[in-house]
């Protein structure tokens, strides 16, 4: 599969455009699923990853000793429903979502997807079956068409169009000078932080895998291009284990489970309308606070209620 087409020559050859100065040659490895057998335990087994129930039994991480980030964390997502996590930044969001990618390995308990640890599964086994969508999706130098291919180095044209089409990209893909073939990433055409975003999700779609993992991001987007992102994630949502980091107050609303995280630790769980029910939650709290002050729900720098539109 990857052999069709040959990424490592590709990426030797392609200049890297970072959007960010945060995405490091190693990320862009994990992206492209070429790292190596590496960290693999010896006699790792290919997952079997059908329905994307994602488990974490007792998680306990930290990036360095005697710092825990993530402390005896358990939780479930349900397979082909929507779990939100909130909680302050710094809270220990991303490094979930990193944890369960095996960015990271953790420290203590584990982490089962459909039954299986992840520390007894191979990487790639297990990166195949996640599609992710971050904060700042990054562009690689290469066509429009490339740039989505990278979710799945075997998917066809026809079904990166559809991707695109699916991810309300495929409306301004057409009206730039050579349509998919167009130039993107340095040296390239510019694009908005909606479009980009919109490429991102085509990226994903193309994935077509059981678990989707996303970073919801609002501050680079306009109000029209917020609207249409949110379309397009609805869409990838359906039938998928999503596991998101809400910003958006509709999205926590709509969510099949909230997770409340509070400095690494799992303080609340349940749905909207269990968690606003005791008005002492830390979930409630997090509504009524106004402005920029105290525990919002801010991460991108808003609190959530701004986000309610
Ligand atoms: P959130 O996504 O909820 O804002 P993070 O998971 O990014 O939180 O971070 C949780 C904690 O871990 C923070 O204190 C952060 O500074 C720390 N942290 C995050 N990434 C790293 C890293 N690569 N190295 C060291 N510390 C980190
Ligand atoms: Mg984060």
């Amino acid at each position: 599969l990857l052999l069709a087409y040959d990424p490592a020559r590709r990426l030797a050859r392609m200049q890297v455009g970072m959007e960010r100065a945060l995405v490091n040659a190693r990320m862009i490895y994990e992206l492209l699923d070429l790292e190596p057998q590496q960290g693999d335990a010896p006699g790792a087994a290919e997952a079997k990853i059908t329905r994307g129930e994602v488990r974490f039994n007792n998680v306990s991480f930290g990036y360095v000793a005697g710092a825990p980030v993530l402390q005896d964390l358990s939780f479930v997502a349900a397979a082909g429903k929507m779990t939100a996590i909130v909680g302050a930044s710094g809270a220990g969001k991303s490094t979930l979502v990193a944890l369960l990618q095996r960015f990271y390995d953790v420290d203590a308990g584990s982490i089962e997807v459909d039954g299986q640890d992840i520390l007894e599964i191979t990487k790639q086994s297990l990166r195949s079956s996640i599609a992710y969508v971050s904060q700042q999706p990054y562009l690689f130098e290469g066509s429009i068409r490339d740039n989505i291919r990278y979710g799945r180095l075997s998917a066809s044209d026809a079904e990166i169009e559809l991707a695109a089409q699916q991810a309300e990209a495929d409306g301004f893909i057409r009206q730039q000078p050579q349509g998919y073939d167009t130039p993107v990433g340095e040296g390239g055409l510019t694009l908005s932080g909606g479009q980009r975003q919109r490429l991102s999700i085509a990226r994903a779609i193309v994935r077509q895998a059981p678990i989707l993992l996303l970073d919801e991001a609002t501050s680079a987007l306009d109000n029209e291009a917020e609207a249409r992102v949110q379309q397009a994630l609805t869409q990838i949502m359906a039938g998928r284990t999503t596991i998101v980091i809400a910003h958006r107050l509709s999205t926590v609303v709509n969510a099949d489970h909230i997770i409340v995280l509070e400095q690494g630790r799992l303080v609340e769980q349940g749905t909207h309308a269990s968690l606003m029910a005791d008005p002492h939650s830390v979930y409630a709290r997090f509504h009524r606070v106004q402005g920029n002050k105290g525990l919002g729900l801010v991460d991108d720098g808003k609190p959530i209620q701004t986000l309610l539109r």
